[in-house]
């Protein structure tokens, strides 16, 4: 090709392209905006970095309409492509991190100041409740849906008279955290799932998806802000790896900065960063099996601030407390509540047979909880052991009932304020 012709081309690209970003303004067509891809795709989505910023994946609209509402702040800095070479980006600079200001007597461990390490850059607050839509009630909503076990690891399960009757945990959760998935997503939610198949993930690549989603989503806030993003490319690196080592196993030790007592300074921003959008939660999906028959019905299990507290120090007794990170101190303690206690009474409410004939909402020890800071729950959907449970959680609909309850939950959560 002449020079001459490809200058031509080039000065033509362009000419579009500012024509597309003078359109975007006047709200014709979409502004530039990149959603966070599932990690799996990450690598492929970085290669094609400059594409997909152009492009909006189908079916995950709505985080535009929210951002579109920063529009007033960011007007020169909406294609990231055009500010590279116009305005350069601002620095992103994160605070509160350093853990050698916190002091302690050394009995326990130290606490993080619960002061977020996010500095004001002007991004649009997200906060509940959301303003729904009529139409599509779950618009704005993000459901991070975890369907517990996968693979080799099985879970529960329950043998009938004949081999063909064995029942799976993970193949039920599966089909509960879909119907989920169906009904959330026709209201208008955002769903993702760590897995969509019968695949088998470790506790912590589960708990690196989520912070990789929530890490690439404040990146590309910030870079529509004017800011450089570049800090947080790091700890996204280290999400990948935790990802790629601990796909498809259980546990193969690659736990980088989730293996610790209490949470280290990179940690503690991933959580603050998660801190900052209230309109994601994490649901993980599972099944109970009992010795009893007569133990049945749902149980939701979460974590609260001070719970996970007081199993980082029982983690550390005996040790020296200053030899490990301090304490996160600010998990959302009466919002995991709230979405825990209404999961139950909605799915309860859309069937009286689901209720539990022990205490059905409680805390408990569970990475999959402790290890992330969006608001999160475990649902065990039910007893495998027990014949009324087993229908139900084996037939469509049964799981279609657990679905509607989940979705209602859901509405109520994000329709109030905390
Ligand atoms: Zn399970």
């Amino acid at each position: 090709m002449k020079p001459k012709k490809a200058a031509q081309i080039v000065s033509w690209l362009v000419m579009v392209s500012a024509i597309l970003l003078l359109l975007s303004y006047f709200d014709v067509v979409d502004k530039p905006l990149a959603l966070p891809p599932d990690p799996e795709q990450y690598e492929q989505t970085e290669a094609a970095d400059t594409k997909s910023e152009g492009s909006l994946p189908t079916g995950a609209a709505s985080h535009s309409e929210q951002t579109e509402d920063t529009s007033a702040q960011t007007d020169e800095t909406e294609s990231t492509a055009e500010t590279e070479e116009t305005a350069p980006l601002k620095p992103l600079v994160f605070t509160n991190i350093d853990s050698n200001l916190i002091t302690t007597d050394g009995s326990r461990l130290r606490i993080w100041p619960e002061k977020s390490s996010l500095p004001s850059i002007g991004l649009p607050e997200v906060q509940l409740p959301l303003q729904l839509n009529p139409e599509k009630p779950l618009q704005g909503a993000v459901v991070i849906l975890d369907p517990g076990h996968g693979g080799s690891d099985i879970g529960e399960s329950w043998q009938g008279e004949s081999e063909e009757e064995t029942l799976l945990e993970k193949t039920i959760n599966l089909q509960i955290a879909v119907k989920i998935q169906e009904e959330l997503v026709k209201q208008g939610a955002e769903v993702r799932m760590t897995r969509a198949s019968d695949e088998r993930h470790s506790y912590f690549y589960i708990m690196a998806y989520t912070a990789d989603m929530m890490l690439q989503r404040y990146a590309n806030d910030a870079k529509q802000a004017g800011y450089d993003p570049e800090p947080l490319e790091s700890l996204r690196l280290l999400m990948q790896d935790v990802i790629r080592i601990n796909s498809g196993t259980v546990d193969s030790g690659g736990r980088g900065i989730f293996n610790s007592i209490g949470t280290p300074a990179n940690l503690k921003l991933i959580y603050d960063i998660e801190n900052h959008y209230k309109d994601t939660v994490f649901l993980s999906v599972h099944l109970d099996a009992s010795e009893k028959a007569e133990d049945k019905g749902v149980h939701v299990r979460y974590m609260s601030n001070e719970y996970i507290q007081s199993m980082n120090n029982s983690y550390a007794a005996g040790t020296d407390a200053l030899s490990h990170a301090p304490n996160y101190n600010a998990y959302d303690s009466a919002q995991r509540e709230r979405f825990a206690s209404l999961l139950e009474s909605s799915l309860t409410g859309q069937d009286p047979g689901m209720r539990s004939n022990q205490k059905a909402v409680f805390e408990d020890d569970l990475a999959v909880l402790r290890l992330n800071n969006v608001t999160s729950a475990q649902l065990t959907c039910g007893f495998l052991s027990n014949a009324e449970d087993r229908s139900r959680l084996t037939s469509t609909e049964g799981q279609e009932a657990i679905a509607r309850g989940v979705a209602n939950a859901m509405l109520q959560y994000y329709s109030a304020a905390p």
